[in-house]
């Protein structure tokens, strides 16, 4: 099966195209390079130079790879940002989104496997949340990648699509070869910058907002390893090839952990002290995100293996601290 991968020199995009390759699909990775990298995609993988907003082209390599499932991960991804350049994420990802639906359908590419996010449920009632929990996102990211949901699922009803939207909590770690990893530029998120100030390159880590409704005051986060997302993905894809009908499921673990225990866990499993600071708290930031991911362990078969807090940490570790400049020679 021909699988395009937009997004696929990303952070999770190039571990879903490792495990594609792993488990006998042929991955086309798909990129912009506006914040993938080359070096994230191995050799042997087929890589196109293409912008998500490109119609004409999207759907020529569609035809041209005889395209059977599509894989969508190009976006924007950053909460805060989302909050001051909201016409960059309504563009990038609603608009390069529904670009992608378009093409499908022209073509006849019917699958679509999608990278959604907690962020769509906001400040959630309870937790561990399920996916019929209330959708009411606090930031301008979480209402974008809502928004393409219900695009995909008027789609679906009237057109002959078919999906999965995978919502993720907060990916982490790094493939356990240690050949691919994180690297964002600029770096916002919590375990990559925490990795800074643990190798020098940060004077400290800010943790924003201490006075949350939480145990310690500080953001509960449900941490997923990035190479569990992968095997969802080739599932979700699995499934969908064999007559699945469209769904939504969350990826997370269940258990939330607080910046304050990541910075500690960091802290004992790396043996490296640095400086902690606190800070105002960051806008658009729901106090608690932990998922239930009953669904999709049940109707999918999915388990996370390598998500404990000591497996993330360590294998992030492992890339960060053998590739203190990430991807750049
Ligand atoms: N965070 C923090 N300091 C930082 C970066 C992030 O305290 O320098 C907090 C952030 O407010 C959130 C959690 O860490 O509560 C995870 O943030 P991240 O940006 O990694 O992921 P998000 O939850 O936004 O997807």
């Amino acid at each position: 099966m021909n699988v395009l991968v937009t997004g696929g020199a990303g952070y999770i995009g190039s571990h879903v195209v490792e495990e594609l390759c792993k488990t006998g699909y042929k991955p086309i990775v798909y990129d912009n390079f506006s914040t993938g990298h080359i070096d994230a995609v191995s050799d042997d993988v087929q890589l196109i130079e293409g912008d998500i907003h490109d119609f004409s082209f999207l759907k020529h390599v569609i035809g041209e790879y005889e395209i059977d499932a599509v894989m969508h991960f190009a976006a924007s991804s950053l909460v805060g940002e989302s909050m001051v350049d909201p016409a960059k994420y309504y563009y990038n990802n609603v608009a390069g989104s529904l670009g992608i639906l378009d093409a499908m359908r022209e073509t006849g590419a019917n699958l679509l496997v999608f990278s959604s996010t907690a962020a769509v449920y906001g400040e959630p009632d309870q937790v561990p949340i399920t996916e019929d929990a209330k959708h009411a996102p606090t930031n301008v990211y979480g209402k974008t990648k809502l928004m393409i949901e219900t695009m995909m699922a008027d789609y679906a009803s009237a057109y002959d699509l078919r999906y999965v939207a995978l919502r993720y909590f907060n990916a982490a770690g790094a493939a356990l070869l240690g050949n691919i990893g994180e690297d964002h530029n600029p770096e916002t998120h919590l375990l990559p910058l925490i990795f800074k100030a643990a190798l020098g390159e940060r004077k400290d880590i800010a943790i924003f907002g201490t006075d949350y409704p939480t145990p310690d005051g500080t953001c509960l986060r449900d941490y997923i390893h990035v190479c569990d997302l992968a095997t969802a993905h080739v599932l979700a894809l699995k499934y969908l090839a064999e007559g699945g009908l469209s769904k939504a499921y969350n990826l997370g673990t269940e258990h939330g952990f607080s910046v304050r225990e990541i910075i500690a866990a960091v802290k004992k499993i790396t043996g490296k002290d640095f400086a902690v600071r606190e800070e105002a708290r960051r806008a658009g930031d729901p106090a608690k995100l932990i998922a239930s991911s009953e669904k999709i362990k049940k109707e999918l078969h999915w388990e996370p293996k390598h998500s404990s807090i000591e497996d993330i940490v360590a294998s992030a570790w492992r890339w960060h601290s053998t590739h203190p400049n990430g991807y750049a020679k």
